[in-house]
């Protein structure tokens, strides 16, 4: 596992047309990769389009380009080249996969630690605390100028994945590229507020519903968050709405993890899993079923709630009694 800028760059010098993919229930990070990515490719004359299974969360309408997003259930073309960003295994890309086998050449650009290295060209940092700081170092490999623009998308994945720069993943390599992101005149005011300052209606008020049945598991150091799709329902409230809802329950004094469980459209139970550093649950969501970061990661699960949650309070509760 290593950054692999150079043969990134290769495969796309031989490519004229790219799919640059992103992950379903997209995030910032993700969907700043596909859009810098994008920006720098069209700099480089080529022919790109962006895919990503799953509509992309409103508060991030802001970002150029970021209504080119296909749909991919009904596109024949054929791509040179297909690059995954941001997508820990090929499960994530949902059915983006299928424009696998319409591509001549397959890459990637991630940050998982849990990544299996499925592409023909694989450049991964498990460290890197965001895929965007894998896009930057990309972009400058490729000769892309750095515009306003492309730095907008950049900030994006970078702020949003170290929780405004804040969790442990972030390092000096980070505000370096900050430094260069900020002399392109990236509005960072006004988009921080965007992005961590304010929130939608639903959001609040599903926020109010998992909120009324918070509870706390060993001696409070497990904070375990439930929501229906009535609670969906009732909010007028979409999956992207649930996105940062766990960190309230993280964020409690005497926490040391904490799980959100939410039911699917389909039945099957999406769970966020967190803890604060030195306690990780990547390898509790890995043994799931899923996967990601020490400190964030997720797995899904069949229904019924109540069973599902039983199971995954049950690996995090040894977790903690294994780690202390
Ligand atoms: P979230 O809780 O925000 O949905 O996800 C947190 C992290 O865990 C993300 O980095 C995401 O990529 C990863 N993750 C979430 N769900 C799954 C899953 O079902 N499988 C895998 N492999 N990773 C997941
Ligand atoms: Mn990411």
């Amino acid at each position: 596992m290593s950054r692999n800028p150079e043969g990134i760059a290769h495969a796309i010098s031989r490519a004229e047309t790219v799919a640059v993919c992103s992950h379903i229930n997209p995030d910032g990070d993700t969907i700043g990769c596909a859009l810098a990515m994008r920006l720098g490719l069209l700099a480089l004359g080529k022919k790109v389009s962006i895919f990503c299974q799953d509509k992309t969360p409103d508060n991030l309408s802001f970002l150029p380009g970021i209504s080119e997003f296909r749909k991919p259930e009904t596109c024949t073309d054929s791509f040179d080249l297909f690059l995954a960003v941001d997508v820990s295994d090929p499960q994530r890309l949902g059915n983006v996969q299928h424009l696998i086998a319409r591509s001549a050449h397959t890459a990637q650009i991630d940050h998982h630690p849990t990544n299996p290295m499925y592409m023909e060209v694989n450049s991964v940092d498990g460290q890197a605390p965001a895929a965007c700081i894998l896009i930057y170092e990309q972009l400058k490999a490729l000769g892309v100028p750095l515009t306003r623009e492309i730095a907008m998308c950049l900030y994006t994945g970078i702020s949003t994945d170290t929780g405004n720069f804040s969790f442990s993943s972030t390092n000096a390599e980070t505000f370096e590229i900050m430094s260069h992101l900020m002399r392109t005149g990236l509005p960072l005011s006004e988009m921080s507020r965007a992005l961590f300052r304010e929130r939608s209606r639903q959001q609040l008020l599903l926020l109010g519903k998992v909120i009324s049945r918070l509870r706390f598991e060993a001696d409070g150091k497990i904070a375990v968050m439930t929501l229906r799709r009535k609670d969906f329902e009732d909010c007028g409230a979409l999956n992207e709405h649930a996105d940062t809802l766990i960190n309230f329950g993280l964020e409690t004094i005497g926490t040391k993890m904490a799980i959100l469980g939410r039911e699917d459209q389909d039945g099957t139970i999406k769970f966020s899993l967190r803890a604060k550093s030195p306690a990780t649950v990547d390898d509790v969501a890995k043994a799931l079923g899923g996967g990601g970061h020490p400190q964030a990661a997720g797995a899904q699960l069949p229904g019924p709630l109540e069973d599902a949650v039983a199971t995954v309070l049950a690996a995090m509760k040894e977790k903690l009694d294994r780690q202390g």
